[in-house]
């Protein structure tokens, strides 16, 4: 797949590109290593209830911290790992780190809440992802209530078939469901009937503008009144502004994330801001605190 990769890089020469591809080349084997040496961690970004304000989940979201490079995010390796045939084991790893958080939080008494996970294509796909899920399950202990995994619609879309049966059966485990940064793939309302469906994720791309863009109210509170109908939970993505808030809050929106609220925070600040005897303030969020 390297290989694949380089040729189609060269075909469009360039010496720009030419140190890209060397970058890449470089990057990806340092990717081959980074499991191996424990360089991956997760950061949690709430999900917040509009209502109420209370963190009802968080999702979890995957950082490098490279040994020269510092801290990259995925966007600047996750299409590398999957074109390097990398991300089966990575979201492997990923899942597995989130049920042994789930576990932790747990045991520190958190209140019981959703984290949502992201899956590539070639993950969601694979015919031994249900039994991975399983075992994951099956050693850390945790409700199934608890997991959400997040795919986006062109991920659906390519792997056809097999996303029925995936979803099926991740339903029939209860796990929760996400289609991801809705709006941004082949859009087909075809998918919203896939069973097992729980979430819909509103790209950012629709948010960013609000409240000033009509164009963009309009195709919001479709997705909204399309996604009531159908009894399936509505999330915005990336809420950066006060008005922002509101105009989700007033149309029905149900969740929000973004960095109105928080961005992803380490674990640690998860389990102080929700834990039943805070001991530290959290001035820096705008949330008021979860009831028990
Ligand atoms: P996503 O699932 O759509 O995650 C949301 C992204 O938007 C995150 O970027 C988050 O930090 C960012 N974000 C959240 N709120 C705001 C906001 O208010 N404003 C702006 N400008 N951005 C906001 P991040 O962490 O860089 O993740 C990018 C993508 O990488 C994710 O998009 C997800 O598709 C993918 N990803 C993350 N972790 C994993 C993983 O473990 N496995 C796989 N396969 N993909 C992952
Ligand atoms: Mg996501
Ligand atoms: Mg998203
Ligand atoms: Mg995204």
């Amino acid at each position: 797949a390297a290989k694949t990769q380089e040729r189609n890089t060269y075909r469009f020469y360039t010496p720009l590109m030419h140190a890209d591809a060397r970058m890449r080349l470089m990057l990806g084997a340092d990717l081959r290593q980074a499991l191996m040496r424990d360089e991956f961690y997760l950061v949690f970004q709430p999900s917040v209830e509009l209502r109420s304000g209370r963190i009802v989940a968080v999702e979890a979201l995957l950082r490098w911290r490279h040994p020269e490079r510092g801290e990259l995010m995925p966007d600047e390796f996750i299409p590398l790992a999957e074109s390097l045939g990398l991300i089966r084991r990575i979201d492997a790893w990923t899942m597995r780190a989130v049920c042994s958080q789930i576990r932790q939080w747990d045991q520190a008494k958190l209140p019981p809440m959703r984290v949502a996970l992201n899956a590539s294509a070639a993950t969601f796909g694979h015919p031994g992802f249900i039994d991975s899920v399983k075992h994951a399950l099956q050693t850390s202990q945790i409700s199934p209530k608890r997991l959400m995994f997040e795919i986006t619609e062109s991920a659906i879309l390519r792997l056809g078939e097999a996303t029925e049966q995936t979803m099926h059966a991740l339903h029939a485990l209860g796990i929760g469901i996400a289609i991801d940064d809705f709006g941004t793939g082949y859009s087909s309302l075809a998918y919203l009937k896939l069973s097992g469906i729980d979430f819909l994720k509103i790209d950012r791309s629709f948010i960013k503008d609000l409240p000033d863009s009509t164009n963009d109210m309009a195709i919001v509170e479709a997705m909204l009144a399309i996604a009531k109908s159908l009894d399936i939970c509505t999330i915005a993505e990336g809420i950066e502004t006060a008005a922002q808030h509101e105009y989700l809050l007033r149309a029905g929106c149900i969740e929000g994330q973004g960095y109105y609220y928080s961005r992803g925070l380490p674990a640690s600040e998860i389990e102080r801001m929700l834990s039943p005897n805070p001991r530290h303030e959290t001035s820096r969020l705008r949330l008021v605190p979860p009831k028990y």
